[in-house]
């Protein structure tokens, strides 16, 4: 018997009203012991909110304006029904869950019996990522109708969340991990170092079931098959770091690019994005440089390539995007966006697993095997002074700051330990006026908490957005400012609420992009508010001029590093 999406749901909603741990990994084991092995892996997907495996790079994107006409559709609401019920409930899962129930008592049928199955759901939510190209918001409307119009109010809520991918629940891959662990009676390190090198719970799980300890035991580090990257922490100062580590560390730049994974195996060359999507052949140059330099047969490397100008000079980040995921006329992206590669780890050469080698050693073989292929400049130092020296220097020629990278560190796939640490300045604060906001979910539901914040561009004396952010506030000046921006509100309906512009923030960010998003044509990277200038004026807020020019200098700086 297929099982209902109806358990699923279920599930889901006693998870979210459980704190404890442990009673929500005996919950999650039990279920996944009770359903049919092909269920497995789409149910797992599906209460981690997601419908894909990690490493594939599709993304479920339904548009705001897509759930809202599709909920209206389905429930007969007048248009602003939705709107209104997600600023009552705070959350879009719950609104909708509001609606179909209203719908419900006003039917008075038995309309709402679910048809839906965990397959079923998961097949529809895959044929909605399927669908691109000309017609595709019609076809995705329309598989969302018939997906939302076979769900009861409760299934509603959480395909409302997978849509949105945040499921809210408090459940996320480790506790799956351990739900796993439990339903399939393996240990729990197996499980995880298995989906370390699977890159997928999902799967894991899926095998788990299927084969037992056995296959999972199968899972190794292989050549060809994308491994989940080490992560690194956030640490302030290369004296925290050195703090951190103990004394002696290994310092090295940090480089502004995208991590890729390079598999070697005989003559075939496989390439990984950091997502441990395959883009082998978006970088063709990069799969001739390890046929020509490396020598050995066997071979897993990491690195991180940045994208290069005419003249050498390294590029923002997103030119290099331009290169990613591209296999149409990659010959052209090949001459227009040049790419330069510097290798910083291995992880395998030849018969040889090197990821429970320290840092160290697995440097010394890095050197030995990456033949002219540059490897990033790493400085071993426990001085403090010697390294801030080197922190100057890496940002004088425009890379993003450094590692620091623990000497008998083992390379721990997938986990963001403090073996490296990442140290990255952050760039001139800008002072910028907040002109609309929207609601915040969980704890901050009910309060305005995400906020789009804008300059002034002096030629037309209009306030552009520059970018958004939900962090840096404490909880009161977030009541405190949901309280001004009420008062301030123009428009209330809809999506997101227009404020008059008054409260002016200080805000601090990693980079200045350029972007479509806004009509700026400039997006700042990894906002957040560091302080409220109540004792500024509207007439004091920066300008796009001064964006523009941060955005330049930042170029200069890169255009420096060679
Ligand atoms: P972040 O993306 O800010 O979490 O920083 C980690 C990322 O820095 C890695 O995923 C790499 O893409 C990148 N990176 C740049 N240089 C290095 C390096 N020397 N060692 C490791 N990662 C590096």
């Amino acid at each position: 018997m297929p099982t209902d999406f109806r358990s699923l749901a279920e599930l889901c909603e006693t998870l979210e009203s459980t704190k404890k741990r442990k009673v929500m990994t005996e919950k999650v084991a039990s279920f996944l012991k009770a359903i049919d092995p092909r269920e497995i892996e789409p149910a797992v997907l599906m209460t981690l909110g997601r419908i894909l495996p990690r490493w594939d790079q599709r993304v479920l994107e339904v548009s705001w304006v897509t759930l809202l006409k599709t909920i209206n559709k389905i429930t007969e609401s007048e248009v602003n029904s939705f709107s209104r019920a997600v600023t009552e409930t705070g959350d879009p899962g719950d609104a909708v869950r509001l609606l179909f129930r209203k719908q419900k008592l006003r039917k008075q049928s038995v309309l709402f019996t679910s048809q839906l199955t965990i397959l079923k759901a998961h097949e529809l939510f895959q044929a909605v990522i399927q669908t691109s190209g000309e017609g595709s918001r019609e076809k995705k409307e329309r598989l969302l109708y018939t997906l939302l119009s076979m769900a009861t109010p409760l299934e509603a809520k959480y395909i409302t969340r997978i849509l949105m991918r945040d499921m809210r629940i408090g459940f996320q891959e480790g506790s799956m991990e351990l739900a796993v662990a439990k339903a399939f009676e393996i240990s729990v390190d197996l499980v995880r170092e298995a989906t370390m090198f699977s890159g997928d719970v999902a799967e894991i799980a899926g095998l788990a079931r299927t084969k037992g300890r056995k296959g999972l035991q199968n899972v190794r580090l292989m050549l060809l098959r994308p491994v989940k990257p080490m992560l690194a922490q956030v640490t302030p100062s290369p004296r925290d770091a050195l703090k951190e580590h103990g004394g002696e560390t290994a310092f090295e730049q940090k480089l502004d690019g995208a991590r890729i994974q390079i598999h070697k195996s005989g003559k075939l060359v496989k390439i990984f994005s950091r997502r441990l999507t395959d883009v082998t052949e978006s970088l063709p140059e990069v799969v001739e440089l390890t046929q020509k330099e490396i020598h050995e047969d066997n071979i897993l490397l990491e690195g991180e390539v940045i994208a290069v100008g005419k003249n050498g000079n390294p590029l923002p980040f997103q030119h290099l995007m331009r290169r990613f995921g591209r296999v149409r006329e990659v010959e052209q992206a090949r001459l227009d966006v040049p790419i330069k590669l510097f290798l910083f780890d291995i992880l395998l050469v030849n018969e040889e697993v090197l990821i429970k080698e320290p840092t160290s050693v697995r440097r010394k073989k890095l050197e030995e095997t990456a033949g002219s292929i540059p490897i990033v400049k790493q400085m071993v130092t426990k001085n403090a002074e010697i390294a801030n020296k080197f922190l100057r220097e890496a940002l004088e020629e425009g890379h993003e700051g450094l590692m620091a990278k623990r000497l008998d560190a083992s390379y721990t796939p997938g986990m963001r330990g403090k073996g490296w640490l990442k140290i990255k300045p952050t760039m001139e604060p800008l002072d910028l006026v907040i002109v609309a906001a929207e609601y915040g979910y969980g704890r901050r539901q009910g309060w305005l908490s995400d906020y789009y914040l804008a300059a002034r561009e002096i030629k037309t004396g209009k306030l552009l957005t520059v970018g958004k952010t939900f962090k840096g506030l404490t909880d009161a000046e977030i009541k405190d400012i949901t309280h001004r921006l009420k008062q301030l509100t123009v428009k209330k309906e809809g999506h997101p609420v227009i404020v008059q512009p008054r409260i002016v923030v200080e805000t601090i960010y990693n980079e200045i992009q350029e972007s479509t998003r806004y009509k700026s044509g400039m997006a700042l990277r990894f906002a957040r508010i560091s302080r409220i200038r109540h004792d500024k004026d509207l007439d004091e807020v920066d300008t796009i001029e001064k964006v523009k020019e941060i955005y330049e200098k930042q170029f200069a700086r890169k255009a420096r590093y060679h």
